[in-house]
């Protein structure tokens, strides 16, 4: 399994080099090497496709980058790439910070390991502006690279589980047995988007309130109106820690698999994803290539001064500022 380090959103590091790693030859020439890798896009590909790590971590550097030649080669190194993606089983996990979801990644990914799988686990930082696009274009990179199950992990929080939501197969919420509070602490969206609630730090003397957490979403995902993927939501306990239940989710997950592809709800839903990232590319491009421009910029600020002075109305200003855009 390959953990990423924390750092940025896809806890990417390895890539573009500090100044300060230039300080003697041996880093000098590292460089010179890496600058020529990342020239020879052909050989990137090649060596992605044979599953050598480090080619994929540069072609995810790439990706992420707001360099608008990085981005170029970043969009071969994906056409090249796409042939050989869409393979794995994609598995976003959530919950609350604290919840487990570090512990329990690193025991599902051990338990999925041992089974003779390839994990990838990409994690999504919601503080970052950085386009939720290249966690998806991530996601075919690590596909071509071999990686036959990608888990992408987001803490529960923010805007980015539903983003992440629209770019797995299944989508897993962990949480934990609170104080009579089950329902509580979790936006009832999240709830809906689950296909199984996993309530971890089910050991010791949290055992009885995990169980009662059990039949309370049980209860409470039986509400909600039948899914589009017919699937009925699951609950079950898990010890990330103890390392207990997680051979259950599994089976659980695989059980949602075969039900998936059985209705061909698993091929319908990966072409309205890429339907849904297809839009949502141009919404993202077309957003910055507005903003980033210096003059709208500038106008942008006098307009909203403007609003604050009850001079404009929001569709005048909006229309001029369009208008003012190339
Ligand atoms: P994250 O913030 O969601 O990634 O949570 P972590 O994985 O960092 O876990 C938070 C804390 O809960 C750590 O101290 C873990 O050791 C503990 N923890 C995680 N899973 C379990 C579990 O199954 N049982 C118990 N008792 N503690 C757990």
């Amino acid at each position: 399994m390959s953990k990423k380090p924390k750092s940025s959103a896809l806890h990417e590091t390895d890539g573009v080099s500090s100044p300060s790693d230039i300080t003697d030859a041996s880093s000098i020439k590292i460089i010179q090497q890496k600058r020529r890798a990342r020239l020879d896009t052909k050989t990137l590909v090649a060596d992605i496709l044979n599953g050598n790590i480090t080619a994929l971590s540069r072609a995810i550097t790439l990706v992420e980058s707001s360099n608008p030649k990085h981005l170029k080669q970043a969009n071969v190194i994906i056409k090249l790439c796409l042939p050989h993606a869409n393979t794995s089983v994609r598995i976003g996990i959530t919950g609350v910070p604290g919840v487990g979801k570090s512990t329990f990644i690193e025991a599902f990914g051990l338990h999925l390991t041992t089974l003779g799988k390839k994990v990838a686990v990409l994690a999504v930082d919601p503080s970052s502006s950085l386009s939720k696009g290249s966690i998806r274009e991530s996601i075919i990179l690590c596909e071509a690279a071999g990686f036959d199950t990608i888990v992408i992990e987001t803490v529960g929080v923010g805007q980015s589980e539903i983003a992440v939501h629209s770019m797995v197969d299944f989508f897993l919420l962990l949480k934990i047995a609170g104080a009579g509070d089950e329902l509580q602490g979790i936006k009832r969206g999240i709830i809906e988007m689950a296909d199984a609630i996993a309530i971890n730090k089910a050991d010791g003397e949290n055992i009885k309130a995990a169980k009662l957490a059990k039949i309370e979403f049980n209860r409470a995902l039986h509400l909600y109106p039948q899914k589009e993927s017919e699937w009925q939501p699951k609950v079950s306990l898990c010890s990330a820690l103890h390392r207990e239940g997680i051979d259950d989710l599994w089976v659980l997950i695989s059980d949602y698999i075969d039900h998936t592809k059985a209705n061909n709800y698993f091929e319908n839903h990966r072409t309205e994803q890429n339907k849904f990232w297809l839009l949502q590319t141009i919404e993202d491009r077309l957003k910055s290539q507005f903003f980033n421009q210096p003059e709208i910029k500038v106008a942008l600020n006098t307009q909203l001064q403007l609003i604050e002075d009850g001079e404009t109305t929001p569709f005048v200003a909006a229309e001029y500022l369009l208008k003012l855009s190339h």
